[in-house]
């Protein structure tokens, strides 16, 4: 079983918070995917006659890309490995691209899970984040996937300039009236080098401080678990089955292959494991689409250690002590004194030997892994 992940970095325009690795030329849209078609081909060896658990299409925004493209490439994946009714097609979407009929060119090439980029359904709160749509569009856009897909997840993300908790609670009302069957949930952050990193250090925006923001985590997490929808990791929550199983796979450490520029790789092979990005450079990539690559390394113990300590939290996985103690950078007793102060911090919990985060400890889970990281 694998994962694949395809990159598509193109967007209208950058937002002003937004530092993902795109581009603003869609012109080369034609020549992205005769680049990916390359390198899928030269890549198939990795993944050949392979269960396909999870298709990814992210971005960028993967719903500027005509339906054909999408088609076409999910047509060369099942001539190397197998496609069936289970496997998640998920596609990354913004509301402003979605008219009914590219909904249902979509479906018809076989995604059967759309996430859409929401973000707010206030006016004011998307001009406020730079956002092209409406709050109209938004509740169109979503009120037509319910319709058409088995599964839809929307974005929504607070700590926008001038926003107040009421605000906040307006979106998630406004999100659980539409009932889509998942919704994450993104703390607006400041990116080096953004234009939003640049107005707020000059003083021309202001935004919602920590405090402020924690209050709508924590709003949101009590509202969604009401309504029925666990909360499954940092920032995702979702009805009974409808969790991202490409995340998931992603955060429990399953082999996944990227695809595109500046997309990540995790291969397990024995013993062995590696990790690889594809080079973030659109250029580079049109011009040598299988050489081109940033890094690739094969984990250390000490790495491994970390990333399941750092994932594992995320997911409230529960680690074992006895683990812990093994990799913890200051033995054992340090580790007991870090895990009481942790407890008595609420962050975690100690059961039958193993620690889990607490619904609380979500907000501090950065804070909680570097306790008990190897170094
Ligand atoms: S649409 Fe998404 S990927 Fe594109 S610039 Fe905005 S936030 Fe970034």
């Amino acid at each position: 079983m694998i994962c694949l992940y395809l990159h598509i970095p193109f967007c209208r325009e950058r937002c002003p918070y937004c530092d993902f690795f795109l581009v603003t030329r869609p012109g080369f849209v034609e020549r992205f995917f005769e680049a990916l078609a390359v390198e899928t081909a030269a890549k198939a060896a990795l993944f050949a006659g392979q269960s396909i658990k999870a298709i990814h299409f992210g971005g960028g925004t993967p719903s500027l890309v005509p339906p054909s493209f999408i088609d076409g490439w999910l047509s060369q994946i099942s001539g190397i490995a197998r496609i069936s009714a289970e496997t998640e097609i998920t596609l990354e979407a913004n509301p402003e691209d979605l008219l009914p009929a590219s909904l249902d060119a979509l479906q018809s090439v076989g995604v059967n899970r759309l996430s859409i980029g929401v973000q707010s359904f206030a006016d004011r709160k998307l001009r406020a984040l730079g956002r092209a749509h409406s709050a109209a569009d938004a509740r169109r856009v979503v009120l037509e996937a319910l319709e058409r897909f088995p599964s839809v997840s929307i974005d929504l993300m607070c700590g926008a300039e001038g926003e107040m908790l009421a605000e906040w609670e307006g979106d998630l009302r406004a999100a659980l009236d539409l009932c889509p069957q998942h919704i994450s949930i993104y703390m607006l952050t400041l990116e080096e080098k953004t234009r939003l990193w640049r107005d707020v250090r000059k003083g021309l925006r202001d935004l919602p401080g920590e405090e402020a923001q924690a209050a709508m985590y924590r709003m949101a997490a009590e509202l969604l678990g009401n309504a029925g929808y666990g909360h499954y990791e940092i920032s995702n929550f979702a009805l009974e089955g409808h969790h991202s199983r490409y995340n998931l796979a992603s955060w429990m450490r399953e082999p996944y292959l990227g695809f595109g520029p500046a997309a990540h790789s995790f291969l397990v092979d024995g013993d062995a494991e590696t990790r690889f990005s594809n080079v973030s450079s659109l250029t580079r990539y049109l011009t040598d689409p299988v050489g081109a690559v940033d890094f690739r390394e094969v984990l250390t113990e000490a790495q491994r250690f970390d990333e399941e300590v750092f994932l594992s939290l995320r997911i409230r996985k529960p680690l074992s002590v006895g683990f812990l103690r093994k990799g913890h950078k200051l033995g054992h007793q340090h580790l007991d004194d870090i895990l009481v102060t942790l407890q008595e911090k609420g962050w975690i919990g100690v059961k039958k030997g193993t620690v889990t985060l607490t619904e609380e400890g979500f907000l501090f889970a950065d804070h909680v892994a570097a306790e008990l990281l190897s170094e």
